[in-house]
């Protein structure tokens, strides 16, 4: 069954592989890329950090080989294939780490802020998940989950199950309500007992740094949400707020208008019809997903599709980047 399922996953693959080139071919693409830390720290059990060394040679690669446009630009006259580069979440290594080398390469790029997270000191819980599970040692050999429900034990000795536990942990959290995360969360912080790195490992953007980094010319700031929900779980009026609300704290914070939203997680199932039709209604222009594909003059302006990239050194980067092509 395994077998059989595996075969058919790899042919879906390659279907939307020929039809994503075939599109590409009949219309030149957009190819949005989603970035979210450029940081130098060893623990990446989410898969969300690349070097500066990799992002600079990235962003030196995709400057000296495309057009290189900004997410809020109107791409139905362009002749040419063209990059957008994209950060979503707010961590301060944005300004700190990313922003030198984008004004270093002169590189637009538009940052998709949480607004519920600026001066609020909050630690996103998948950061949390992942620093009490990467300290250097010292951890009891098991950690069990006490929860009727979704009680389980995970053996935690080496670093190599600390990883797989937090891959378990990080799908039990996506399918979790914000009181099980906390209590959860309560457990495992518990059971780590201090030995973990510092917070400030993941800190976000303060008011006074995004101010700073939204004053930059190469930089477009745009909203993602209050609190990072999966906006297809909420009611309307959840959905409303986290959407509505964090454009005008935006606007509030910088003094301009906010009009490109990011859907949290962004995949699929993270959002729905009702979501891209409040991003319409709220005035937001376009809205980013987190599916893989290329925008094109055809595409829903409310469900723009992006490339995550990931730590890779710069012949990998070429690679992913040109298949899309050839
Ligand atoms: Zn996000």
């Amino acid at each position: 069954m395994t077998g059989a399922l595996g075969h058919a996953r790899l042919l879906c693959s390659r279907l939307r592989n020929i039809k994503s080139l075939i599109c590409n071919i009949i219309d030149c693409p957009v190819v949005v890329l989603c970035y979210h830390r450029v940081t130098s720290r060893l623990s990446d059990m989410n898969s969300v950090v690349v070097s500066p060394d990799n992002f600079r040679a990235q962003m030196d690669y995709v400057k000296r080989n495309f057009r290189i446009v900004r997410f809020e630009e109107n791409w139905e006259q362009l002749d040419t294939p063209a990059v957008v580069v994209t950060f979503d979440d707010g961590y301060a290594d944005n300004l700190t780490e990313a922003l030198p080398i984008l004004k270093e390469m002169g590189v637009p790029a538009t940052f998709f802020i949480t607004a519920g997270n600026i001066d609020a000191r909050n630690e996103f819980w998948w950061d949390a998940l992942e620093r009490m599970l990467s300290g250097l040692g010292g951890y009891p050999a098991r950690f069990s989950l006490q929860d009727s429900r979704h009680g389980r034990e995970w053996p935690t000795l080496t670093a190599e199950d600390r990883v797989a536990m937090f891959r378990d942990m990080h799908s039990l959290f996506m399918s979790g309500t914000k009181e099980q995360r906390v209590e959860w969360l309560r457990q495992v912080v518990g059971w780590a007992g201090g030995n973990c790195p510092e917070a400030h490992i993941n800190r976000l953007l303060t008011g006074d740094e995004l101010r700073t980094l939204a004053d930059n010319a190469e930089v477009t700031i745009g909203a993602h949400s209050v609190t990072h929900p999966r906006l297809s779980t909420l009611p309307e009026e959840e959905q409303r707020q986290e959407i509505v609300g964090s454009k005008t704290e935006l606007e509030k914070l910088l003094g301009r208008e906010i009009t490109l939203f990011a859907y949290p997680f962004g995949k699929r199932a993270d959002f729905d019809t009702t979501s891209a039709r409040i991003c319409n209604e709220a005035g937001y222009l376009k809205a980013a997903a987190a599916f893989q594909g290329e925008a094109h003059r055809w595409t829903d302006p409310y469900q723009i599709p992006r490339h995550f990239v990931y730590n890779w050194d710069l012949d990998r980067f070429i690679f992913k980047l040109k298949r899309l092509w050839v």
